[in-house]
């Protein structure tokens, strides 16, 4: 299911804000719901910001609390110690949470997966060691307390509290739907399934990253500011690792990408650890929570006999542990830490999506949008100068072994140039020279006089080199329609919508406009690959191996398709197995071997190449 697309999300998020600020007062609940309410809400933005770095960016904090901390403490002071009102607390909280993540951003820039989460931690832990060690100015373990507050004379209560929480709620929710529905969340999402493709295509894996980073920080400290205006008191534990982990099985909990999951796993968060101090409400938990799982294995066993059952096994025996702590364990927070290490367990393998990912699924009608007139395929500008490329001597080299030496070829405007050769010749590794993914060790690379040795991989797009991969590089969890947006990162406008239908439509892929991309079949992801890439406008298309996969009926249309795209004026470096392809299409060819030129010339001439016909195409 495709989160962003869920139709209830925004609905459901609506209506609970309206509930809980017409219908609350209404009921006259105690103070203490009011606290638990106010908490949910500072939460539920807390965590949409790092939805911003989870859902969206796909990446794992675990130093989340940190920014939450930094946030609370920057209000904390100035209200202390600056004496500002309240209202200029406001910039100066998501400035401050924005400006640490600004700066982490940059050490978390430089490494991936693993060490990423590391960095995340000890960010988290430099963080609490200032909170509680730099007594002077936060207080240190004895914490931070703040007068009673007031706002334009009015003294402020847990009520007032309430409702600035819920409008801050509101807005933050509604600012973050801007964002994710604009380019910059297609761009986020574009990052998380494709660094490399989101590089080529213009768009910038690292600036968004940052940007990922710099809105959970902000988001992070408006959610501080609150906490610490309606606590009235700070504590360094209060934004420990513990935390941070809490706000990230949140996020999993709730579900990625949704505003519902936001509010559920704040929740979740905020109502816990209540649960846990109290016997009656954990085994009520616990029970309840066997009672559901055993009512979907039952159904399941219907279903689909023992076997559907058997999935459940873990499951139902974690719920049975469950029961067994809540009826044999005297001081449960004692087993705190563990009881939430197993949800995180559960809900990471059984519940992908988290909670919201259990409602139903239902895929919204969209709203058709009628492609624009032709292809949707733009006119090559003319280049200043021939030929449009110009590759020369370039050598590339990994260590001692170089995959490209001393390589030249030329490609004209308009011109397909097949360039093949054997597993391992250095054809992709040429492609990756192309798109300045790789720098060579000697030579240059000059489009239309430019020479991309000072050019990076970001701007080659703008440039007007465009690529598809031999590795498939869609971005999977984009629908269809929104890969081809994302090539129009740096364009787009109102008529873009219809243009990407129009060059879907060229591609034989109309009818997937809405369906992600990961569920469509290779070949298909190669013609939406091709797509993506004229999405950019190119001068010069290189496709690396876009028929392998294909049979009969496809690789007909991408012979059509290749020769319309080069009657657009658009150059085409094309690496290609299937040599009825490339002997069709190429206007010259080049044929690589071991690194090495073998031999350039025409189709008939290559053919007739002894030593073509030696190294590769064999008799
Ligand atoms: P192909 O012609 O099949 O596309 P490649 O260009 O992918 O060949 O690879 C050419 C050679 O360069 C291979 O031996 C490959 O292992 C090597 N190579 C490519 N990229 C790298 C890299 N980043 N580091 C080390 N070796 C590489
Ligand atoms: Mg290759």
């Amino acid at each position: 299911m495709n989160l962003k697309n869920f139709p209830y999300d925004i609905s459901i998020t609506i209506a609970v804000l309206a509930l809980a600020a017409v219908a609350l007062p209404l009921l006259h609940p105690s103070g203490y719901v009011v606290t638990v309410l106010s908490l949910i809400g500072m939460y539920a933005i807390a965590l949409k910001g790092l939805d911003f770095v989870t859902g969206y960016a796909g990446e794992v904090s675990v130093g989340h609390a940190a920014l939450f901390g930094l946030g609370a403490y920057a209000a904390g002071w100035m209200n202390l110690h600056a004496g500002l009102p309240l209202a200029l607390a406001f910039p100066l909280a998501l400035g401050t949470g924005a400006l640490a993540a600004w700066l982490i951003s940059f050490p978390l820039l430089r490494v991936n997966g693993p060490f990423l989460v590391l960095t995340t931690f000890a960010f988290g832990r430099i963080v609490y060691v200032f909170l509680s060690q730099t007594t002077e100015v936060t207080g240190g373990q004895s914490g931070m307390q703040l007068e009673p507050q007031t706002l334009f004379g009015v003294s402020l209560g847990a009520w007032h509290f309430y409702y600035l929480i819920l409008a801050c709620l509101a807005l933050a929710l509604w600012t973050a739907q801007r964002i994710v529905q604009s380019r910059t969340g297609r761009a986020f999402e574009a990052l998380r399934d494709s660094p490399i493709a989101t590089d080529c295509m213009g768009i910038g894996t690292a600036g968004h990253k940052q940007l990922a980073f710099v809105l959970s920080g902000a988001f992070g400290g408006l959610a501080g500011l609150l906490y610490v205006y309606s606590q009235g008191v700070l504590f360094p534990d209060t934004f420990g690792f513990e935390t941070s982990l809490m706000f990230l099985m949140a996020a999993l909990f709730g579900g990625k990408k949704s505003s519902t999951g936001c509010l559920l796993g704040a929740a979740f968060v905020v109502v816990f650890p209540d649960v846990l101090g109290s016997h009656f409400a954990f085994r009520s938990f616990a029970i309840g929570t066997l009672a559901v799982l055993a009512a979907v294995g039952a159904l399941r066993l219907r279903r689909r006999g023992p076997a559907g059952l058997k999935a459940m096994a873990v499951p139902l025996a974690f719920a049975l542990g469950l029961v067994a702590l809540a009826y044999g364990v005297e001081d449960l927070n004692e087993y705190r830490l563990a009881i939430y290490g197993a949800i995180v367990l559960m809900v990471v393998s059984y519940l992908g999506n988290g909670i919201i990912g259990l409602l139903p699924a239902y895929v919204p009608g969209h709203k058709s949008v009628a492609p624009e007139a032709g292809s949707g395929i733009r006119r090559a500008a003319p280049a200043k100068q021939e030929p449009l490329l110009e590759v020369r001597d370039v050598t590339m080299a990994f260590g001692g072994f170089q995959a490209m030496s001393e390589v030249s070829f030329s490609v004209q405007s308009g011109t397909v140039m097949g360039l093949i050769g054997p597993n391992g010749a250095g054809k992709s590794t040429t492609m990756n020279v192309l798109t300045a993914l790789y720098h060579p060790t000697a030579g240059s690379v000059l489009f239309d006089g430019v020479p991309l040795a000072d050019v990076g991989t970001t701007r080659i797009a703008t440039l007007g080199i465009s690529r598809t991969f031999q590795n498939l590089q869609v971005f999977g969890d984009l629908s269809v329609l929104d890969n081809v947006l994302a090539g129009m990162h740096h364009t787009i406008d109102a008529g873009s919508n219809a243009r990407a239908m129009a060059l879907l439509g060229t591609v034989g892929l109309a009818g997937q406009a809405h369906a992600l991309a990961k569920n469509l079949s290779y070949g298909q992801q190669r013609f939406l690959e091709i797509a993506r890439a004229l999405a950019t406008n190119p001068r010069l298309l290189l496709l690396d191996e876009p028929a392998a996969g294909l049979r009969g009926a496809d690789l007909a249309a991408l012979k059509q398709l290749i020769g319309e795209i080069r009657g657009h004026g658009i150059a085409i470096v094309l690496i290609e197995h299937h040599m009825d392809v490339v002997m069709e299409l190429s206007d010259h060819i080049t044929v690589l071997n071991f690194g090495q030129v073998l031999a350039r010339g025409s189709a008939q001439q290559i053919q007739c190449n002894r030593a073509v016909q030696d190294a590769y195409l064999g008799a």
